[in-house]
């Protein structure tokens, strides 16, 4: 890949929580900056953040989960940058918990299209800008934990998210070594989905992240400098890995 100082990132769910973090590390790397979201003030907040550092970055604001919306993204961001170098397909959503029995198919469709469908529609429409040029283009894709056991997310979720590794598995197959995709898989993060959880039900909470050898929920940033470190050549070699950045809460 060409340096992350050079490069062009394209990050979804850039206005909130590891999106946002994304948006931040990679722009004080000196990349430029491509955050999407379907929260334009939120996008307004972190761009500004970022010109204010004297970063670059431009808000899309576009739907993952709709096709026209997503080759728009890539559009605007080819019209702006000239390329795309990294996609970080982060954008999902953790909705309601429920077991098989009470998913309604609405439900279903609802989390699969924007944790699962919306991976693959802009990394079908970012392919061509990934892979011109001579230098590799980098996927990275936010999984979760939720990805290799089942447990607190839910039927939809738990599915969604074991879909995102497997996705990311079948793209390096395809298109290694042009393209070097990853994914991350992260536990208990402090971001705008988890947020009401911490407030409301604190103890629950506690004792939740007290049973992993951190002890503890993390920063989205100790996420987004993975990302960083997985988009970089210093990670030349990882084809189609899914990374744990959990405070070790898959070791037993
Ligand atoms: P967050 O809610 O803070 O951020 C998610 C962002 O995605 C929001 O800004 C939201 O507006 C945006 N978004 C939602 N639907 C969208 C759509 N259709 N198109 C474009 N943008 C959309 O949450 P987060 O925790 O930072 O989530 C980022 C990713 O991390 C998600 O994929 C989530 O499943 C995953 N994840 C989160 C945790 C955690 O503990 N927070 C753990 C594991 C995985």
């Amino acid at each position: 890949m060409v340096s992350i100082a050079d490069s062009v990132v394209v990050v979804t769910g850039g206005a909130s929580g590891m999106g946002r973090s994304m948006a931040l590390e990679f722009a004080s790397e000196g990349a430029s900056v491509v955050a999407v979201d379907i929260d334009e003030d939120g996008l307004d907040e972190v761009t500004s953040e970022i010109a204010a550092d004297g970063g670059e970055a431009i808000g899309v604001v576009g739907d993952v989960s709709d096709r026209d919306s997503v080759e728009a993204v890539v559009e605007q961001a080819t019209d702006e940058y000239g390329t795309i170098d990294v996609l970080c397909n982060n954008a999902g959503i953790l909705d309601d918990y429920a077991p098989v029995g009470e998913t309604s198919e609405e439900l279903w469709d609802r989390v699969m299209d924007i944790n699962l469908k919306g991976v693959f529609l802009l990394t079908k429409a970012a392919l061509p800008a990934l892979m011109d040029g001579d230098e590799e283009g980098v996927v990275i894709n936010t999984a979760s934990i939720a990805g290799k056991v089942a447990g607190g997310g839910g039927a939809a979720y738990t599915s969604s998210k074991h879909g995102v590794i497997g996705f990311t598995k079948q793209l390096s197959h395809d298109y290694g070594p042009e393209i070097r995709a990853n994914a991350v898989c992260p536990g208990f993060i402090e971001t705008g989905m988890t947020e009401d959880m911490i407030e409301q039900t604190p103890d629950e909470v506690h004792e939740i992240v007290q049973e992993t050898p951190a002890e503890r929920y993390a920063e989205p940033d100790e996420v987004a400098q993975v990302v960083a470190f997985i988009a970089s050549n210093n990670a030349s070699f990882m084809h189609g890995a899914a990374v744990d950045v959990d405070g070790g809460w898959l070791v037993d």
